[in-house]
């Protein structure tokens, strides 16, 4: 009950920018960059990249 299953680990590239960031996608769809409140061009809008399988997260372009 510890785990934030409930979020989906994704990359997720700001709107704006197209900066790309580690991030959470919740059930409802709301896309959460992990440890930021938003890019660091200001931006809280982001778009899906690519889902991340956890058993096997680590580094990006893993496949
Ligand atoms: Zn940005």
């Amino acid at each position: 009950m510890a785990n934030s299953d409930d979020a989906n680990r994704v990359l997720a590239s700001c709107v704006e920018c197209s900066s790309v960031y580690a991030a959470r996608q919740w059930p409802d769809g709301e896309i959460q960059a992990i440890g930021n409140d938003g890019c660091s061009c200001g931006s809280t809008d982001f778009e899906l990249v690519q889902t991340v399988d956890e058993s096997s997260a680590g580094e990006t372009g893993a496949e």
